[in-house]
């Protein structure tokens, strides 16, 4: 029987090792491992990449995003809007700040319903968190035009969606500030932990910069309380590998999805569908069924893992009981949260194992 787990994180290893092995000897033996030439270098490369201004880079994605409303002033007594079908950081950036989320329901598309927005926005509302889930670009033109009509920031959670576009705008730059993980099973993902912010605002860009080192612009001179969230020269220097190959994995992703899309074939499950006007870079695969236990144990027996993105949605974790948000307050969003389903989806993964998959989904019943 074969053996196919949901993420293979070896794979895109030993896709480049030559490449990998030697910027680690190179970092390894420069003698400089925080804040030097890679960060800089890859720093450049990556707002190039996303048709942004500047780039800098950051320790995490939870960094990027609440250092993001640090910068932009948001906290204690403000309001941000959310979808509510998201991964937990993205709330916690909001709540780390003092601010209070306030959750919208997802579309079809597993992104924010931009019809239930403004129903939602207060005298309190001072910013929009868009989360292009799964890598799918969110419909960014009535979320920007909202934006302008309530005179409200945007701040986008690009942790899943490096390279997305909509309209044939990069996800990331209609915002006042675009953020990214590298966490390393992300579409760019280090070997480690690590993240970043783009904009196109020169004070942002700078105000983060100063930020992630303690608030220091000149050392020993701290301009403001900031904290330590830096990203290491050898997680930028693996990047700067990983981003020179980025349009040849996203093919391969592309392509495998696209063998999903044609030959999964299985009325029980349901295929993710993309927006008009959007672009997709799979991040995830996610399906969805109403009987997902039966599915899971189905494929779990054929020696297929999967994983569900997300099992318990934000407002109904334990640690988000304080905002008194009942069960049932979100019903599209817990549905979701009780019938999606990620497929395994990872580079470097073989036509034999994803034809193992295809068979194995389709021959359920
Ligand atoms: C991964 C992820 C984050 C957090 O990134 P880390 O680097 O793990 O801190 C935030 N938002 C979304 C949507 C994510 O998928």
């Amino acid at each position: 029987m074969m053996k196919i787990m949901p993420n293979r994180l070896d794979r895109g290893f030993y896709l480049y090792q030559e490449e990998f092995e030697k910027k680690a000897l190179d970092v390894l033996r420069s003698g400089w491992y925080v804040l030097g030439r890679e960060v800089s270098a890859f720093e450049e490369e990556f707002a190039r990449f996303n048709e942004s201004r500047y780039c800098v880079g950051l320790a995490s994605g939870l960094d990027a995003l609440w250092i993001a409303f640090r910068v932009l002033g948001i906290g204690q007594g403000d309001e941000v809007i959310v979808q509510g079908n998201t991964y937990i950081a993205s709330v916690m950036s909001i709540t780390i700040n003092g601010a209070t989320p306030i959750f919208v329901e997802p579309d079809e598309y597993y992104n924010i319903d931009v019809s239930k927005i403004e129903e939602k926005i207060t005298e309190r509302t001072k910013a929009i968190l868009v989360v292009h889930l799964y890598g799918q670009a969110s419909n960014m033109t009535p979320i920007m035009e909202i934006s302008r009509k309530y005179g409200l920031r945007v701040v986008e959670d690009c942790a899943q969606s490096h390279g997305a576009r909509f309209d044939g705008q990069m996800t990331g730059t209609f915002g006042d500030i675009g953020c990214f993980s590298f966490y390393p099973s992300k579409n760019l993902g280090a070997f480690g932990d690590g993240g970043a912010i783009t904009t196109n605002d020169s004070k942002i860009a700078d105000d983060v910069r100063v930020f992630r080192n303690y608030g220091s612009e000149k050392r020993y001179y701290n301009r403001v309380v900031g904290t330590n969230s830096r990203l290491d020269e050898i997680q930028a220097g693996f990047l700067r590998v990983r981003l020179s190959h980025l349009s040849e994995l996203e093919t391969e992703k592309r392509r495998i999805c696209e063998r999903y899309l044609k030959e999964l074939k299985n009325e029980i499950i349901q295929l993710p569908g993309i927006r008009s006007g959007a672009t997709h870079i799979w991040h995830q695969f996610v399906i969805k069924t109403n009987r997902r236990e039966e599915l899971i144990s189905w494929l779990d027996g054929k020696g297929i893992g999967t994983i569900i993105h997300y099992p318990i949605p934000p407002h109904l974790s334990e640690a988000y009981q304080y905002l008194g948000i009942p069960i049932g307050s979100l019903p599209i969003t817990e549905k979701y949260a009780n019938t999606v389903l990620s497929i395994p989806l990872y580079n470097g993964m073989t036509e034999e194992e994803q034809t193992y998959v295809i068979d194995a989904i389709n021959e359920f019943q």
